[in-house]
């Protein structure tokens, strides 16, 4: 540290300040984990602040999460001493895409308190758009037109734009009328959907020039964290942001700053030729002629790609604006020598990478090799991480700085119950606790239906879910009917389907339910309760709910509902469980208390913890079978950046876990050690046994002998690989006919926690 600088300068390495102080210009910072790309950013605020050089409202700096832009706001804050009164532009895309649109909603046809729709709203106003052009919503479901949507916004595209393919990919040809229809309802509605928080400005800034120059003028610098995971309609967003105020004002500049040859609705053209201003070869050499853009990120990193991210983006960065600045960060500030030597070697597997070197000073010889555990099953993994915690805790660690992530959500149950159990305190970051996901809440009510037919709340929630004609006039008929007698609703919709007071269809809509639930509680003593609890879901139309959703989320929710069953294995009947549920649900959730964190590791990008625990390293989970299936090798390959992004939140103690089975529906099935295990270097690596299950390793590090088979005379490495692809047939697919159904890891909310989630997290 230099005793004269400023002290956001101080002990910044020389690379970081040039960073810094390199306020003039594009500059791209590309680095590995842990360089302190997000350190530089907050700095270059503070000192952008402290020069003099801008306001804080012509600052616009943008976050991957609402909650990093907190962190930086307040780290800004203690740099330049004192509360930095504004930074009305610092925030996530959505939510300054939010406030450009609340101060021109008119231009997008909109009124300045427009709403905005979360998923479910937008379903819902979808499928009654399906329904008006007389389509079969069964055959159309309105969650995979959402999902379309979703997909094309993420490209700017307006549906006068989508490609051909797919506006007749849905509806036989009529994609595209329907998504016009729906941006119409929307207007009507006074109403956008996330999307749009993009896409309207981006329109907006293309189609009035003077309201460009005004934000071109506005914002004398732009800085972009977690650049490598930007999607197109962002990148568009930040094109027409990031430009010179002065080529905005010469309409008669040949490509021009935001060319109108499509007219209204339309979007920027990415490929376009660059306007003269983007290269760098406009006149005007003055500081404020330049645009002051600075983006940092890894390609490494890049893990959103399954939701429309573009790392070219970031690889095309010097393209776009040429004469930029391309810094590189060498020396990882996080983490010890062995978790960089592993997370190095690992994700040096990857094809098509840049390649960055990475080093770090904390090399200590006392430090702690990468430990590597197995365990005999996921009840076990959860409970060695348990005590592993506990004994940390024990020496004075604090819970606060250990996390756990999981590939997808689904994992936390196993962990959540346990810590639950041993009165640990946890908190789940980027999404809702296990027991408070909406598909287990709905599970849930229908259980304490059956188990306790008077649970009006739960009878109320389930009702009509799916939907089955009970509109609100009939549920509002059943309730003061059971309101009059003061008997329970489900008692009263018994004894009104008797009568004539309903209309026919919700009638008989009704004694379906009526009857189900009769039905089932007449089971609850003699059939074993989780084959009760599947009958439930499957007979009451839930599960088909989410079979039928073509959505992203889709598949997660399936696999927490099998979770869901799976967990009531544990406990000797229905009443049990739910009395367990009640418990963990009455948890203490007081966000401020030293709790241990849990969260996917898509919502891990940009943290960092002390601890980090990795369950679940198998193959089919981590890698994911699905990313495998779908994405062959680019989806591979994303899996491994996602690890290494996992293992690179790790400062001190990493441990990662495998088991040997998962027991799915009641079945054991073995699984086989993920083959990014087998990519890590032995240096850096310790394999630990704990607990008693079972016996010692094969010749491989982890080729754990599973159950099933044995004897095997190649040598550890290739053993794994053979295994893997038996495992494809055998442990993922059905073992012993068909009792066992093939599971597929959800890809889940894991990535929605971070990037999309509710309109609270996402603002
Ligand atoms: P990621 O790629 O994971 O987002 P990053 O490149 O943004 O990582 P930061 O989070 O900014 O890295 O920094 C990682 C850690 O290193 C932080 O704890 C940060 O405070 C620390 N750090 C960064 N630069 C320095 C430095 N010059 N001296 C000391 N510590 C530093
Ligand atoms: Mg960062």
């Amino acid at each position: 540290a230099r005793g004269g600088a400023p002290n956001y300068l101080q002990g910044l390495n020389p690379e970081q300040r040039l960073a810094v102080e390199t306020t003039e210009g594009p500059v791209l910072v590309l680095a590995g984990a842990g360089t302190g790309k997000t350190r530089v950013l907050t700095a270059r605020i503070a000192h952008i602040l402290s020069q003099g050089l801008a306001y804080p409202s012509q600052i616009l700096a943008v976050t991957f999460t609402n909650r990093a832009a907190r962190e930086m706001k307040e780290r800004i804050g203690v740099l330049v001493g004192g509360a930095v009164e504004g930074m009305p532009w610092l925030g996530t895309f959505h939510s300054i895409g939010v406030k450009i649109l609340r101060r021109h909603a008119e231009l997008a046809g909109l009124r300045s308190d427009f709403t905005i729709l979360d998923t479910d709203d937008v379903i819902r106003l979808i499928k009654q758009l399906i329904q008006v052009e007389g389509l079969d919503d069964k055959r159309w479901p309105a969650r995979t037109f959402a999902n379309m949507i979703d997909g094309w916004k993420n490209k700017g595209l307006a549906p006068s734009e989508i490609p051909e393919g797919d506006a007749r990919a849905f509806a036989d040809g009529r994609g595209r009328k329907l998504y016009q229809a729906y941006q119409d309802r929307l207007k009507t509605l006074n109403a956008c959907d996330f999307g749009d928080l993009l896409c309207h400005p981006i329109r907006i800034l293309r189609a009035n020039p003077d309201i460009l120059r005004e934000y071109n003028a506005r914002f004398k610098y732009i800085l972009v964290d977690e650049y490598q995971d930007t999607n197109t309609a962002q990148y568009m967003w930040l094109r027409l942001l990031a430009q010179r105020p002065e080529t905005a004002r010469s309409p008669s500049s040949p490509a021009g700053p935001s060319p109108r040859t499509r007219g209204e609705g339309s979007s920027v053209n990415v490929d376009a030729p660059l306007s003269p201003s983007l290269r760098g070869e406009g006149k005007g050499e003055g500081q404020s002629s330049t645009i002051n853009i600075c983006c940092v990120g890894d390609d490494d990193q890049s893990i959103y790609g399954w939701r429309g991210a573009e790392v070219d983006n970031i690889l095309r960065f010097d393209k776009d604006f040429p004469g930029a600045a391309v810094i590189r960060l060498e020396r990882n500030y996080r983490s010890t020598a062995h978790i960089l030597g592993a997370a190095s070697h690992l994700i040096a597997h990857n094809e098509g990478r840049l390649g960055k070197t990475l080093f770090t000073d904390a090399a200590n010889a006392d430090d702690d090799k990468v430990h590597v555990h197995a365990a005999w099953d996921s009840e076990e993994e959860a409970r060695a991480v348990g005590e592993t915690i506990e004994q940390a805790q024990r020496k004075g660690h604090l819970l606060n700085n250990m996390a756990i992530l999981v590939r997808a959500s689904f994992q936390m149950r196993e962990f959540e119950d346990r810590f639950v159990t041993l009165g640990l305190n946890y908190r789940v970051i980027g999404g809702p606790r296990f027991y408070e996901r909406l598909e287990i809440r709905d599970a849930m009510a229908y259980f304490r239906v059956v188990a306790q037919p008077a649970d009006d709340l739960a009878f109320e929630r389930i009702v009509n879910t799916p939907k089955r004609g009970l509109g609100e006039a009939a549920i509002r008929q059943v309730h003061d009917y059971a309101r009059a007698r003061d008997i329970p609703m489900l008692a009263a919709a018994t004894d009104l389907v008797a009568t004539e007071e309903l209309k026919p269809k919700p009638r008989s809509a009704l004694k379906q339910v009526v009857d189900n639930f009769n039905r089932w509680h007449s089971l609850l003593d003699s059939k074993p309760h989780t084959e009760l609890a599947e009958m439930i879901l499957d007979e009451s139309g839930y599960t088909a709910i989410w079979q039928n959703d073509r959505t992203a989320e889709a598949p997660g929710r399936l696999e927490n509902l099998k979770e869901l069953i799976r967990s009531m294995e544990e406990y000797e009947s229905l009443r049990g469980f739910l009395e367990h549920v009640a418990l963990v649900m009455d948890a203490e959730k007081n966000e401020d208390l030293d709790a241990v964190n849990i969260m996917t590791l898509h919502s891990a990008k940009g943290l960092e913890f002390e601890t980090v625990f990795l369950p679940g390293w198998e193959e089919g989970l981590f890698p994911h079978q699905r990313s495998l299936d779908e994405g062959g090798r680019s989806g591979l390959e994303e899996e491994r950046r996602l690890a290494y992004v996992g293992l690179t939140r790790a400062k001190k103690n990493l441990h990662i876990w495998f088991v040997s089975n998962r027991r799915i529906h009641g079945m054991w099935q073995s699984t086989i050690p993920s083959r990014f295990l087998e990519e890590l270097p032995e240096a850096h690596v310790e394999v630990s046994e704990s607990g008693n299950s079972y016996g010692g390793y094969g010749q491989s590090r982890f080729d754990r002998a599973d159950p099933f088979q044995n004897n095997y005379s190649t040598p550890g490495w290739q053993r794994a690989q053979a295994n893997r692809s038996e495992a494809t047939r055998s442990n993922w697919g059905s073992r012993s006919g068909a009792n066992v159904e093939r599971i597929g890891y959800g890809e889940t909310d894991s990535g929605f926690g971070a990037g999309r989630g509710s309109v609270k997290g996402r603002m």
